[in-house]
């Protein structure tokens, strides 16, 4: 039988690449995205719903007319900098919109979830690798709003039955292997993106943010995982809910810290290209460290992840970038080779 699968925010970053992974596997797939952060030309035309999760009236129309099987949910908003400036917007859209979701969902006896959810959960770890049973202390809206989610989760499961995985990713980065998606967030804010503009020219150079961590290098480490390795953890985590499991959370890194220093470096081999990078301030509501350990859902779901390497993570990216921006791989930019 084949599943049909609800996607909120599939139109964006993620969530796009798991519509193609999720329409590769077999299964059917109906994406919901009000498009403030997606892109409709990152889903195939007819698989897309424009629409917010918030829209009650909405969701019971596509529950009515559609036999969801299970509902993934990557329609949150993401920076730590604009959760703390605008805690509303992130308890609205991330907490409240969530929840009309969940119990629309429970209403059309739709039980079966799976949860982007994230490191920040942990807020300043007393001890990495982090696991599942690490306390959680998010120390941002933007963390507080997912943490808060994994509580109703909880009790919507005892009360209601509703079985969700709630999956904790640490940094997620890299593009579509076949170089057909990847990031696209506007304004960006994430590390590989913009050390990859700062090497593409686009971008003066990059800010390295703290240079005093209690880190070898003074800079802040983080676990990075492909998106597509993500994508897999999902797909696993839909398949044991369709058969069945129980609810669970996992962690998705790679269990592999690296540094802002170390990633400006693996930049600069994979691009062939210098980047310029200038010191600045420590951001606010940076953990100096946050390293995953992932055995969990290794042992549990199967999770196998294929691009574990750093370098092949940026090599995704930097090939979407290029393809983008119009220069096919290995390909020199027209006035870049003038120059
Ligand atoms: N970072 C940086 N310069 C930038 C963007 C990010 O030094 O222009 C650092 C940031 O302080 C953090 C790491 O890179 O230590 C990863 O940041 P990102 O925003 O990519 O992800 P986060 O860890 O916040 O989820």
């Amino acid at each position: 039988m084949t599943h049909k699968v609800l996607i909120a925010g599939g139109a964006g970053y993620i969530g796009s690449h798991m519509v193609k992974d999720l329409l590769a596997h077999g299964y059917e797939v109906l994406v919901l995205d009000n498009l403030s952060k997606g892109h409709a030309d990152a889903v195939p035309h007819d698989h897309l719903v424009i629409g917010d999760i918030g829209d009650r009236d909405l969701l019971e129309t596509l529950f009515a007319r559609h036999e969801i099987a299970a509902v993934m949910h990557f329609a949150a908003f993401i920076e730590v900098g604009e959760s703390v400036r605008e805690p509303e917007k992130y308890y609205r859209n991330n907490l409240a919109n969530t929840l009309v979701l969940l119990d629309t969902m429970r209403r059309h006896g739709i039980a079966r979830f799976i949860f982007s959810s994230t490191a920040a959960v942990y807020g300043t770890p007393e001890r990495t690798p982090i696991t599942e049973d690490h306390p959680r202390h998010p120390i941002n809206p933007y963390g507080a709003s997912k943490a808060m989610v994994e509580q109703v989760l909880g009790d919507f499961d005892s009360a209601y039955g509703l079985k969700s995985i709630i999956l904790r990713y640490f940094n997620a980065a890299g593009a579509d292997p076949d170089g057909e998606l990847g990031e696209r967030h506007d304004p960006e804010t994430h590390l590989i993106p913009l050390v990859l503009d700062a090497a593409a020219g686009d971008r003066e150079a990059i800010a390295i943010f703290g240079q005093d961590y209690d880190t070898p290098d003074g800079t802040c480490i983080r676990d990075y995982i492909h998106v597509a390795d993500l994508c897999q953890a999902h797909r696993l985590a839909l398949d044991a809910l369709l058969q069945g499991g129980e609810s669970a959370i996992y962690n998705l890194g790679n269990g592999r810290g690296f540094s802002v220093r170390e990633v400006i470096d693996a930049a600069a081999a994979v691009t062939g290209r210098t980047i310029p990078c200038r010191e600045a301030p420590r951001r606010p509501g940076d953990p100096p460290r946050l390293i995953a350990d992932s055995a969990k859902a290794q042992r549990e779901l199967g999770w196998r992840p294929e691009y574990a390497d750093l370098a092949t993570i940026i090599r995704h990216a930097w090939q979407f970038r290029q393809r983008r921006a119009g220069i096919e791989p290995g390909e020199a930019k027209a006035e870049s080779a003038a120059a």
